[in-house]
């Protein structure tokens, strides 16, 4: 058992890459300090602005929406419906969403990916194998139209410290220039895409998970059945490894890696986009990824009618 370093009541919190122990109250008073600093240092968005929120119904994404709002800013969450059946996740995680947006008064956008698509994520896995590179591409065409439709100046996720080292060490492994240098907490505005800010790049997954728990917030524990390719859950799993060894080490790798970053970003701010033929979103193509997406399930769903008619 440890004192907390603020009040001294005794506590079971302590972390050693801090090497700080603090009681409940203290714990999600540092975490939100955290959060605070982040968007700070990073100059993601202002209280006067508009935060569109991507939610799952994990831990992350609601820990992140309550620390917003507790911190005075004006967030609404964005919910993608995936349909995804299995343990009736894409249902349950909903409801979690939608409890938190009932909780903190704020409100909840669903997009149902059936209706848009007419495809399920279920669907998309089998057109086009990769599953959660389809899915990425539809969550950001929906977040990005629903913030200009809706007027959102900054569009917020909530990965947390290990999921960025993480996707840095990838990077770095194919030594991929164009992601690496992409790579940043905040990624401005541009050609009528919103701001895009990662308020919780400083906290740890345990951390985001203690703060969630502590602060009781009710979130769905199973992971997405699709959840990340295996090579990605290895180097998160090994970083976890360096990290029990050397507390502090993935913080350390992101944080220097981020001071390295500034000059290379303005470059990226530089490069232009049009508009795609089909729908009017911002693409670096002719038509955008989510365009050629539509048109390759319509194609499926043609072939299988055919099929069946045979
Ligand atoms: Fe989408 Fe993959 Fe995430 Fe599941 S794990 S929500 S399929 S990106
Ligand atoms: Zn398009």
């Amino acid at each position: 058992l440890k004192y907390c370093t603020k009040c001294k009541a005794p506590t079971g919190i302590y972390m050693k890459e801090h090497r700080l122990a603090l009681c409940k109250e203290h714990y999600i008073e540092w975490f939100e300090t955290q959060v605070t600093y982040a968007i700070k240092k990073y100059e993601m968005f202002s209280r006067k602005e508009r935060i569109l929120l991507a939610v799952s119904g994990g831990k992350d994404s609601l820990a992140l929406w309550q620390a917003l709002s507790r911190l005075g800013y004006e967030v609404n969450g964005m919910y993608v419906s995936l349909g995804i059946q299995s343990d009736h996740y894409s249902e349950v995680s909903k409801q979690k969403c939608l409890q938190m947006a009932q909780k903190l008064g704020r409100k909840l956008h669903v997009v149902d990916l059936a209706q848009e698509m007419e495809a399920s994520v279920d669907e998309l896995s089998e057109i086009f194998g990769k599953v959660c590179s389809s899915c990425g591409t539809v969550k950001r065409y929906f977040m990005n139209r629903l913030s200009l439709e809706e007027n959102y100046e900054v569009i917020a996720t909530g990965h947390n410290l290990d999921d960025e080292v993480t996707t840095l060490f990838g990077n770095l492994m194919r030594w991929d220039e164009t992601y690496l240098n992409r790579q940043y907490p905040v990624i401005e505005a541009r050609a009528g895409l919103a701001r895009k800010v990662k308020p919780l790049v400083r906290v740890y997954e345990k951390q985001v998970a203690m703060y969630a728990i502590v602060s009781g917030i009710d979130y769905i524990r199973n992971e997405c059945p699709y959840s990340a390719d295996a090579t990605s859950m290895a180097y998160k799993e090994n970083l976890g490894r360096f990290e029990a060894d050397s507390p502090g080490l993935m913080r350390f790798f992101l944080t220097n890696f981020l001071k390295s970053r500034k000059e290379i970003r303005k470059e990226q701010e530089n490069i232009e986009l049009k508009h795609c033929v089909q729908c009017g979103q911002p693409t670096l193509n002719e038509v955008c990824k989510y365009c050629k997406m539509k048109q390759k399930v319509r194609e499926w769903r043609e072939r299988q009618e055919k099929r069946k008619k045979n």
